[in-house]
Formats: C-alpha cells, sequence, structure tokens
C-alpha cells in the first residue's frame, strides 16, 4: 500500500511543479566574499532546487512557476535553468525599467566555511520580479487543470518574499488540491526573511495558514519550531544534534493539529563547517516513523542545497516507490551527494543515489547488472558492530611481508575472500600461497588480473613496480588497493589515478595512520577549533628497521628505498588531511645505522604548510626507544599523540588548553588495517571515497618527495600537488 493517491502520470504533462524564487547564485571559490575577484554563477532557490533536482538527477518531469525581470541577468537565470532541464515554459516575464527601481532580479552569494568558519551567504533580493507576483497573475488552473501535474511542491521562503506571497502561495496550493496534485511544503525558516514582514509572529500565522492545505510537510528541527511554533521537548535554544527521539515527540504534537500524509526531516548535527552528522526521519499515519540511515561526521564541500536535495529525493521515492522507508533514504542519500559538489543543485546520479540506498539495506530493485555488485551484494555480511558491510574477493599482487603480517589477517577478520596471489616467480608464489591457505598461485599477472572471481586487487610489490601493475589491474577492470608509496614519480602516480579514473575502478592507497582511531580523533579535534588556529606540528617517527626488512628500503634506491618514501610519506598522509596544503621541505638527512645503507636511514625535515603552519617530523630506521608521537601545537590548545604512528591501534591522545589537561577517549580501536579495507569495500560497494584516495596518496608522495630532494640538495624544495601528465 503506497502512502499517497497519486494521479496517473499519463493524465500529467508535468511529474512536479515548484513555485519559488530563482535567483542568480555568485560563488567565490575558495575564496571568500568580501575578497574575491571572481565569482562562478550558477542559478538557485529553495523550491526550485527541489524541480531541478527531480529532473536532472532523477529523471521526472518538472516545471518552475516565477517570474523574472527581463534583462541579460534575467537570460542568464534561463540559461542557467535550461542547462538543468526544468521547464521554463510557465515563467513571467517582467519588463525591466532599466534600473532595477521597480523589478530586478535576485542575487544569491554565497561562501562555503571550512573547519571553524562557517559558511555564509549574502542575499541581495528585495524588489524581485518573483517576490512581486499577486493572486491572479497565474492561471493556476491551466496548470493543474488543463496541462496537469502529480506533485506541486512549494516553501516558506517564497511566501516570507512579500507581503503578496503568502496569498499566491495560498491561491497555487488550493489549485494544486483541487486538480488531484499532491502538495508538498519545506517550511524553510529564514530569520531575515521575515524580519520586515513581522518577525516571527507573522511566519507562523502565514505557515499556519498555509499548512492546511499540505499533505507533505518538509522541515528540519527549527523550522518546526519558528514556523508553526512547535516544541521540541529537552532542547535548548541550540537544536543542532537533535535527538531523533525528540523529533518524535513533536511530530505527535503536529500530526494531532494538522491532517498532513507524511512529515519528514533532515537531523543535522554541526561537528564543523566541513562535518557534519547527517540523517533523517520521516514519518506517515500508515508507516509510523521511519529513519534513514544515519551519517556520523560526514565531510561535505558545500552545505547549500542539502535540504533541497532532500526533499526531492524524497518526493522522488514517494512518486515511484510510494514507499517512506525508501522515500527517506534516497532523501537522506541524495541530500549528502548534493553536499560534496558546490552550488545549491545537486550534481548527483541517479545511479549514485541508488548505490548510496543499496549500501543501506533498503529495498531497491532497480541497481544495474553489474557483474561485480551483485557478486558483492550477495555476500553482505553482518558484524556486530556495525550495521552491514560489502566484502570483496581480493587478488593479492606481490607476495610480501605486508600482506602476510597485516593485510591478509585483517581481510579475513573482515570477512573478505583472498583467490589468488601473484609474486614474479611460480615458486615463491605457490610457497606464499600454501603457507598462507589462498587457494591460488600465479607468476603470470595478466592470468590473475582476467579472472572474473576477483573484484579488486592488493599491490603490495617493491615500490618501482606499483605504478606499471596499477595500470595493468585498471585495464582489467579491477578496483585497485595500492600499498605506499604510491608510485616513485609524481607523473606516474598521477596516471595511475587518471587510468582507474577512466576505467571506472576505486582506487586507494594504503596509508594505515588516516585509519587509526587516535587520528581520527585528532582530526575531529582540530576541524572542531580545539586547538585553535594550528601553529606547529612535530611528528615523532624514529623506529627501529626489523633486520627482515632491512633489504630494499636499505640498499635499493632505485627500486623505491630509503626514509622519506617508507616513513615521511606516512607522515605527509596524515599532515595533509589535518593542515591542507603543503608548500615547501627542507630536510637533513645521514646514515648512521649498523648496516652498509645505499641511502639516508635518518632525516629530519621542517615542512610549511598554506596558512603558516610549521611541521617538524624526525623519520628513521635506526632508533629503538623513542616511541612515536604527533603533536599539534594552536593558538588556543595543544594535542599531544603519543605511540600514535604505529601500525597497531594503540596510542593515546591528550588536549591541554586553558582549562587544564585531559585526556581523550579514542571510541574506536579496531585494526588500522580493517578499517582500511572496510572503507574501500564500501567505496566499492557506495561508490564513496576509500580512506585514502589515490589523489591523497599522490599529495602524500609529493611531500615525501620534496623531503627526499631537499635531504639531497640541502635547499628549500617546493612541494608539488596540483596534477601533472604522465
Ligand atoms: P617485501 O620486502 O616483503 O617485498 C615485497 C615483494 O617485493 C616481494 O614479495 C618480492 O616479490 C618483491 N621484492 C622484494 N625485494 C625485491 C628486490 N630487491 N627486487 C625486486 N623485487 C623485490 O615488502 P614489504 O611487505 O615490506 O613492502 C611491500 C610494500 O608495502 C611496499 O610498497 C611498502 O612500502 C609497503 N608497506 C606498507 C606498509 C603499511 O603499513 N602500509 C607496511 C609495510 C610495507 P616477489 O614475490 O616477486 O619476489
Amino acid at each position: 500500500m503506497t502512502v499517497l493517491e497519486l494521479r496517473p502520470r499519463e493524465e500529467c504533462a508535468f511529474d512536479e511543479v515548484s513555485l519559488g524564487e530563482v535567483m542568480l547564485r555568485l560563488d567565490p571559490g575558495d575564496m571568500r566574499i568580501k575578497t574575491a575577484r571572481e565569482f562562478r554563477a550558477w542559478e538557485g532557490g529553495g523550491e526550485y532546487n527541489v524541480a531541478r533536482g527531480l529532473r536532472r538527477c532523477f529523471g521526472l518531469r518538472t516545471a518552475v512557476v516565477t517570474a523574472l525581470a527581463d534583462n541579460p541577468v534575467g537570460r542568464l537565470i534561463e540559461d542557467l535553468m535550461l542547462q538543468g532541464g526544468v521547464d521554463v515554459s510557465l515563467v513571467n516575464w517582467v519588463p525591466y525599467d532599466g534600473l532595477g527601481r521597480t523589478v530586478r532580479n535576485g542575487l544569491n552569494f554565497t561562501e562555503r566555511g571550512f573547519g571553524v568558519r562557517g559558511a555564509q551567504g549574502v542575499s541581495d533580493r528585495g524588489h524581485t520580479a518573483a517576490s512581486q507576483l499577486k493572486p491572479g497573475d497565474v492561471d493556476w488552473d491551466h496548470i493543474f487543470g488543463t496541462l496537469g501535474a502529480r506533485w506541486f511542491h512549494t516553501g516558506g521562503i517564497y511566501a516570507g518574499l512579500s507581503p503578496t506571497t503568502p496569498e499566491v502561495t495560498g491561491e497555487a496550493m488550493a489549485a494544486a488540491k483541487r486538480h488531484g496534485a499532491i502538495v508538498s511544503y519545506d517550511l524553510n525558516y529564514r530569520p531575515s526573511l521575515w524580519k520586515s514582514y513581522g518577525g516571527q509572529q507573522r511566519a507562523q500565522e502565514v505557515n499556519r495558514a498555509l499548512a492546511e492545505h499540505v499533505d507533505v510537510m518538509i522541515g528540519n528541527e527549527e523550522d518546526f519550531t519558528a514556523c508553526l511554533g512547535f516544541q521540541v521537548p529537552d532542547t535548548g535554544e541550540d537544536l543542532t544534534g537533535l535527538e531523533a527521539a525528540n523529533f518524535k515527540a513533536m511530530i505527535g504534537q503536529v500530526t494531532a493539529e494538522f491532517g498532513f500524509s507524511v512529515v519528514a526531516t533532515t537531523l543535522r548535527g554541526v561537528v564543523s563547517a566541513s562535518v557534519n552528522d547527517w540523517g533523517a526521519i520521516a514519518w506517515s499515519a500508515h508507516d509510523g516513523f521511519v529513519e534513514a540511515r544515519h551519517r556520523p561526521a560526514m565531510e561535505i564541500y558545500d552545505r547549500v542545497g542539502g535540504g533541497d536535495s532532500f526533499a526531492s529525493g524524497l518526493i522522488y521515492g514517494l512518486l515511484t516507490t510510494g514507499d517512506l522507508q525508501e522515500a527517506v533514504e534516497y532523501g537522506a542519500a541524495h541530500g549528502a551527494l548534493a553536499m560534496t559538489t558546490p552550488g545549491d543543485t545537486s550534481m548527483a546520479s541517479l545511479a549514485e543515489v541508488q548505490a548510496l540506498v543499496a549500501g543501506t539495506g533498503a529495498r531497491v530493485q532497480r541497481l544495474p547488472a553489474c557483474s561485480w555488485r551483485s557478486a558483492a551484494a550477495s555476500r553482505r555480511q553482518t558484524f556486530s558492530d556495525r550495521s552491514s558491510m560489502t566484502t570483496l574477493r581480493w587478488g593479492l599482487i606481490g607476495a610480501s611481508d605486508v600482506a602476510a603480517t597485516r593485510i591478509i589477517p585483517a581481510m579475513r577478520q573482515t570477512g573478505h575472500q583472498i583467490a589468488g596471489v601473484w609474486s614474479s616467480t611460480g615458486e615463491h608464489a605457490e610457497q606464499y600461497a600454501r603457507q598462507h591457505e589462498i587457494p591460488d598461485a600465479t607468476s603470470s599477472l595478466d592470468e590473475l588480473l582476467s579472472r572474473p572471481d576477483i573484484d579488486a586487487v592488493y599491490i603490495s610489490t617493491i615500490n618501482r613496480a606499483h605504478h606499471a601493475q596499477t595500470l595493468s589491474a585498471a585495464a582489467a577492470g579491477k578496483h585497485v588497493l595500492c600499498e605506499k608509496p604510491v608510485a616513485l614519480t609524481l607523473p606516474d602516480a598521477w596516471a595511475m589515478v587518471r587510468a582507474c579514473d577512466a576505467a571506472g575502478v576505486v582506487f586507494g592507497v594504503n596509508h594505515h595512520l588516516p585509519c587509526a582511531g587516535t587520528h581520527r580523533e585528532i582530526r575531529r579535534l582540530v576541524t572542531a577549533g580545539a586547538v585553535g588556529q594550528p601553529l606547529g606540528v612535530r611528528v615523532f617517527h624514529a623506529v627501529h628497521l626489523p633486520q627482515r626488512l632491512a633489504t630494499w628500503r636499505l640498499n635499493d634506491p632505485a627500486g623505491g628505498g630509503g626514509v622519506p618514501l617508507d616513513i615521511t610519506v606516512h607522515d605527509a598522509a596524515v599532515l595533509n588531511r589535518l593542515l591542507g596544503k603543503p608548500l615547501t621541505a627542507v630536510a637533513s638527512g645521514v646514515r648512521q645505522g649498523p648496516w652498509d645503507a645505499a641511502v639516508d636511514d635518518a632525516i629530519m625535515s621542517a615542512i610549511e604548510y598554506e596558512g603558516s603552519v610549521l611541521v617538524q617530523t624526525h623519520d628513521a630506521f635506526t632508533v629503538q626507544y623513542a616511541g612515536t608521537g604527533l603533536e599539534v601545537h594552536g593558538t588556543e590548545g595543544s594535542i599531544f599523540g603519543r605511540d600514535v604512528m604505529t601500525q597497531d591501534p594503540v596510542g593515546s591522545v591528550v588536549l591541554r588548553d586553558a582549562s587544564g589537561e585531559r585526556e581523550v577517549d579514542i571510541p574506536d580501536r579496531r585494526d588500522l588495517y580493517e578499517v582500511s579495507l572496510e572503507a574501500f569495500a564500501r567505496a566499492v560497494d557506495e561508490k564513496a571515497e576509500p580512506a585514502v584516495t589515490g589523489a591523497g596518496g599522490v599529495r602524500a608522495l609529493a611531500v615525501a618527495l620534496a623531503v627526499q630532494e631537499a635531504a639531497l640538495c640541502g635547499r628549500r624544495v617546493p612541494v608539488s600537488v596540483e596534477p601533472v601528465e604522465g
């Protein structure tokens, strides 16, 4: 049974029609509005974004009712709308007076936040054509009767634009209902809109009156309190991180008063501008409460448009499946994807949304019949400490020590299968396969890569071999998890990234440190502003090379031996995530170990990161008893990570600031390699990113190469992180 009674598709020219203002959105990119010299232009508007998402991502037939001043800015907005595919035949074009005194087009400047700096928007939308629409200006009976629409969407932004727009909104909603369209309304409370129109009290009068016409009411926590006057229990002024339980209690009051068929909300907890907890919950009388998969600490690129994309995903789900659980998963997944790209509007594809939804276990029938995906899905397993995950069938390229000591146990622990191993000599391959109970051994890479029962390869050969082996694996359509350093040169490394992109396979680099619970906590603290502005970082990564590994690392510089490519590259994988862009490096290296090494076995470096942050590293094969560590010192505090630059899930993190010193709880002590493998499998399953992407691995290599060169030439060397041709 479906939640809503929908008009048949054949009767209607449009699946969905939105009413709202469409503005020119000006995006300063990485700059701030007040310092920008260039802006990128997009079109955007809360209600319109929903029509665009439904058209562009979900392939439905949508239109927008709006008004634009007929000047080149209005025509630019139209041009952008045409690109989005939303039907523009219902746009009201208003003659321009040459000045903008009587009618204008709205502008909206929005800068992205980052870490401790929140996103900021500046609206310049007074006297716009859309805000001047009056009752009677639009022939609603023609739109909903003659043409026909299955769904009508509008919201509290448009209703708050001017004294006339509440009436226009009410008139449209009434007509939509008269002709059998489902009416959805996104409360979208914006205090600035209501400031000169009677404030929150007027917002509540208008929204409560319009709510009478609504079938599907959408809002976030604040909207329900500010626009409809309901109280969320047990929360103060700050509603971030609202518990689903509180929302459920409030919905009881809402549905007792209004006859909504569906109520849905996003649940957003702001950890920082770049990290949000993200979830969604919906209610219908038919289903009760259903919750989308919660995505804690989700990294976001641009939060604008997340709520609108939630609405379009939800509407798509209700229109096509009639299942509320699926609908809320579609909404949450589409919202999550929209926040990975700039602009109001989503750049996601339906396949991407479906892949993300499928990862939640929701009932989605329309996955493409792709062999690795269906095979992977069939092997889905449940683990006690997490919901569900995909496991893969692996081919091992390299009969290596790290595979034997770390990766094979981690693969088995997390339910992955190892289908075969490749080594350059058949004898070694056979012996390794016997020793590690791997069913198949080969010295022919082609043979391994042509096996249809292998989804992904793990490359742990000597460093100089990574490049060619990754290119071969990508050409064979295998996902690649490659050991660090990703390659020996930046052109080779970027060529690997491009080859995997072109082949459509996931490419991850097995830097284990960013997967550690300790490092994730350190990142979270720094992102949340616990140390203020970072000033300096000290890395203590001088360790003792075990005898069994004292081979190519010491005697084969051409094969990729040496401290920078073995240890500094790991530091860089941590530092780049923590600090952003590395700029330059200086370094000194010596040979001090009890061996006849062909490379320096101890190096100290100083690396400068963007924002005048200095890093010092001590990386060596020669120090037995120092222990490892990572310290982050900022304007407001210092973090001391002890024993955290290791392969094991150990170590402690202490935060010291004006209020004293305290040990930070590390909630996740899972094996680092298991975390890396789980993230990789999820990346394959959900088309998400692995723990360290190929590009992340290349940028870590860039730092290591700069340190290596600086130690050789004795000068400051720039770090080159921009992609280069290979
Ligand atoms: P091994 O010393 O075990 O060597 C790996 C393979 O490389 C061997 O099986 C052998 O292949 C080949 N090989 C070894 N020596 C030579 C040589 N002199 N010339 C040509 N080929 C050689 O390596 P590790 O396990 O220590 O390291 C493998 C990879 O994993 C490296 O890239 C390393 O940087 C990385 N690594 C990553 C770690 C992490 O925590 N992420 C930890 C340790 C290593 P064959 O079977 O064909 O003879």
